[in-house]
């Protein structure tokens, strides 16, 4: 039978917590009463931290219905940690996994066109936005500016994805074997394979409360995303370091002329420009390299991604999670 999971992040979410988990019971039960997806598919929330009551919440809505589940981490993992941990805990009980996030900014009646995909045989169904017209200029200009720039350095990302997608139980066996732990998932998940399609959803603007993104967080994920899926920013490097050597001939050249031709160029001016300039030059080169070795020795380390502190769950679940 096709057990579905829904897996959703949530960090201080009291606020979207309760018309999200309203909204997602009526899609579940309606998939159900259809039997496209089994009566034991459960929602999961995966606490990642939580500040205020949103755990308390979950505790509360499984008490309810048995359809929602709950993963505690032991302390703020982010986003997709804690969406791992809550992919990965699913992945021995289910035949596919749903991703979203809290906020009811991906759109659950999405799921359903994701699920008929499944059911003809996709393993993994990207939820991508077909316009962003709620973002700002600001937001969407940086955002697919950033798709573009990952792409062009040679990482396959799917354009305008983020992280609302359903995964086959094969697909999340295979996206277990990845054991980094810097995580972009949506640059491993294309990794994985199988095959894909695509369904086409309006992101709406967040139901309530604040974005758990702040410019800063959102800055070092998009170095996150590009040293963790290549290694081309090391090679232009090098193509700057080739092509300023050309450079430094052409300007030896032209100082030897003058220099005979007895026009010698005077002053410390072009001296202290070319010194600061190549400093600088340096500094960035290093500084991208040092990304780089930042990350292997994380990496190296390898920390574990999550830890849970525990679950709710139905009595088998639970036995499994555990396992
Ligand atoms: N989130 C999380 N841990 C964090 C930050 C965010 O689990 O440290 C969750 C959050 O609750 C939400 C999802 O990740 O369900 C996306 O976060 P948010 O909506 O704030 O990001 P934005 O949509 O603004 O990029
Ligand atoms: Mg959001």
């Amino acid at each position: 039978m096709n057990r579905l999971f829904c897996v959703i992040p949530c960090y201080n979410e009291q606020e979207v917590l309760p018309e999200t988990s309203k909204r997602l019971q009526e899609k579940m039960e309606t998939l159900i009463r259809k039997g496209k997806i089994s009566e034991d598919s459960r929602v999961v929330f995966v606490n990642d931290g939580s500040k205020d009551n949103t755990w308390k919440m979950i505790q509360r809505l499984h008490e309810e219905n048995p359809l929602f589940q709950g993963i505690n981490l032991s302390k703020n993992m982010g986003h997709q940690n804690a969406l791992l941990a809550g992919l990965l805990t699913a992945k021995d009980v289910c035949d596919a996994a749903i991703s979203m996030d809290a906020d009811l900014q991906d759109d659950i009646n999405a799921i359903d066109e994701m699920v008929d995909k499944f059911l003809e045989g996709a393993d993994v169904v990207y939820g991508v936005r077909s316009k962003r017209a709620t973002d700002t200029f600001f937001k969407r200009f940086t955002a697919e500016s950033y798709y573009k720039l990952v792409n062009a350095l040679g990482a396959k990302t799917v354009y305008n994805h983020a992280d609302f997608r359903l995964m086959s139980r094969r697909a999340l066996l295979g996206l277990a074997e990845f054991g980094e732990v810097n995580l972009f998932l949506r640059g491993i998940v294309p990794m994985v394979g199988y095959n894909t399609e695509i369904v086409y959803y309006e992101r709406a603007e967040r139901f309530a409360g604040e974005s758990k993104y702040p410019l800063k967080k959102m800055l070092s994920f998009a170095v996150e995303g590009i040293t963790s899926l290549s290694t081309k920013p090391i090679k232009m490097i090098t193509g700057l370091g080739i092509f300023i050597f050309f450079v430094s001939i052409a300007v030896l050249i032209y100082s030897l002329v003058r220099y005979f031709t007895g026009h010698t160029i005077t002053g410390w001016t072009t001296t202290v420009i070319s010194v600061w300039a190549i400093g600088g030059l340096m500094m960035i080169s290093l500084g991208v390299i040092g990304e780089y070795v930042g990350k292997i020795y994380l990496e190296t380390k390898n920390r574990p991604r999550f830890i849970i502190e525990s679950y709710i769950a139905d009595e088998q679940d639970e036995a499994v999670f555990k396992d």
